[in-house]
């Protein structure tokens, strides 16, 4: 697993909001490779017979990924199992940081980090069966936030966000 930048382009046009997303990223690479929630994907990965091997490459993508829509992506998996994963835009966070709080938004950075990844991991197996992706990644995102028997009392707010 590791943080790209994509191209120099993309540094450029984020540059102003660089130390943002460069903490941001950071944020969401350790927080994927806590032993924690690393023990608890390989507990998925043999439950749904998904071999290791077939992962390639992990990547944390430093700045956002806007589709030709407007909408931005959390995440991708190609056919030869290299995974991307992306952040939310700055402006996204603002709203929020006012609605939420920071501590919140924090937990939803990470809330959402593992929820892309499993997801992505998922469709290694089923392909392009979102609905499936979907549902399945709903129930062990939270398997494992009970799993980590978090004391925050708002997951279910998080849970709003990240599945609406
Ligand atoms: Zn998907």
């Amino acid at each position: 697993m590791r943080i790209t930048a994509c191209s120099k382009k993309r540094v450029d046009l984020y540059k102003n909001h660089f130390s943002f997303y460069r903490k941001y990223a950071f944020v969401v690479f350790n927080t994927l490779r806590k032993p924690l929630f690393q023990r608890f994907l390989n507990w998925m990965l043999r439950r749904e017979r998904i071999e290791e091997h077939e992962i390639k490459d992990v990547q944390i993508r430093m700045f956002p990924f806007i589709k030709e829509n407007g909408n931005g992506l959390a995440g991708k998996c190609n056919s030869k199992g290299k995974i991307h994963l992306y952040p939310k835009g700055l402006k996204f966070f603002r709203k929020k940081m006012q609605e939420f709080g920071k501590e919140n938004v924090n937990f939803y950075i990470k809330s959402r980090a593992r929820a892309t990844l499993i997801h992505e991991l998922l469709h290694l197996k089923y392909v392009s069966d979102e609905e499936k992706v979907r549902e399945l990644t709903e129930k062990y995102f939270n398997i494992f936030t009970k799993h980590q028997l978090t004391q925050n009392s708002d997951v279910h707010d998080i849970a709003k966000m990240l599945f609406k």
